[in-house]
């Protein structure tokens, strides 16, 4: 079965167009000059994967249309990434269970603190439910959950699952460890500036966002793609993103078929001048790989 990965938002942490800003990429009619926060949804050995649930998460889901998710998988722990999970209870309703959410520790760190009221031993009514695995660098498995859970809201009181005598016991959000058996992701290691982060491998499809430096060590981990994801945020060097020529030349080292360009800001010309750009900047420094922006609603497979 092919891996098929939906670009849910190509956008910067503020997105595009950005508040109050004038600027002609942010007034742009091309709904491709119109970018949610950095998000991507993953079909891939028979789950519905989400990468990153930013503040679009809600805008997102529906544009998509995406009734069920197996796996919520977390590059790191800025809010353009992460400020959307309270809006998983929309799953828990039509699921009837937990949301699996798979994050290193340090990203669970921050969750524990941001949704301090998510993880309370009297947790306030209708809190999203998670289970949280936590992740390494090593390769891990996602597993299809799809089906009735068995967790019941109860009006007004909150979650519960029912037990075999009928009677209900409170939900919980549980922190486990992921499991590396028979793994179908493969984590890929970089620094967004000196922060770490994970990007993700399914398949011939890899997906990096938020990194400013990949260690030389990974580069194996991203042999033979079909299609490379990587991010820019503009021209000019920055501490926490790749410039665009550092994202240029990272392609052509890595020399996936096809290389696509992610959370992007309004730096960047409006789609199809941005298109005809990269050809021409590619074309100079010889790099083979087609490097093309993404967009919202991009659907490629391998
Ligand atoms: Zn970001
Ligand atoms: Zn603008
Ligand atoms: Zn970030």
């Amino acid at each position: 079965m092919p891996t098929i990965l939906t670009f849910l938002g190509t956008g910067t942490s503020q997105g595009v167009p950005i508040i109050a800003c004038q600027c002609p990429v942010c007034k742009s009619a091309d709904p491709r000059d119109k970018r949610f926060r950095s998000a991507a949804f993953v079909k891939h050995d028979g789950c519905n994967i989400l990468i990153d649930a930013g503040p679009d998460f809600r805008s997102q889901m529906l544009a998509a249309d995406i009734r069920h998710l197996d796996a919520i998988l977390l590059t790191h722990n800025h809010k353009d990434h992460t400020g959307g999970l309270d809006d998983v209870r929309s799953f828990n309703y039509i699921d009837r269970k937990a949301v699996e959410i798979y994050c290193e520790p340090r990203v669970l760190k921050s969750l524990l603190n941001d949704y301090s009221y998510a993880f309370a031993e009297h947790k306030y009514p209708g809190a999203p439910e998670w289970h949280v695995h936590t992740i390494d660098e090593r390769p891990f498995r996602v597993n299809s959950l799809h089906g009735e859970g068995e967790l019941e809201w109860v009006h007004d009181i909150g979650y519960f699952y029912r037990q075999k005598d009928g009677s209900l016991k409170p939900s919980d959000n549980a922190i486990l460890e992921a499991s590396h058996d028979n793994p179908n992701v493969i984590p890929i290691r970089g620094y967004h500036d000196e922060m770490p982060v994970l990007g993700f491998r399914f398949g011939n499809i890899a997906y990096i966002t938020d990194f400013s430096r990949l260690p030389e060590e990974e580069l194996a981990k991203l042999a033979g793609l079909e299609h490379l994801t990587l991010n820019t945020v503009g021209y000019h060097p920055h501490h926490s993103h790749f410039s665009l020529d550092q994202a240029l030349e990272l392609a052509g080292r890595i020399g996936a078929k096809h290389t696509w360009l992610t959370h992007l800001s309004h730096a960047f010309p409006s789609h199809p001048v941005f298109c005809d750009q990269l050809r021409e900047r590619c074309r100079a420094m010889g790099i083979q790989s087609e490097v093309l922006p993404a967009y919202d609603g991009l659907e490629i497979s391998d």
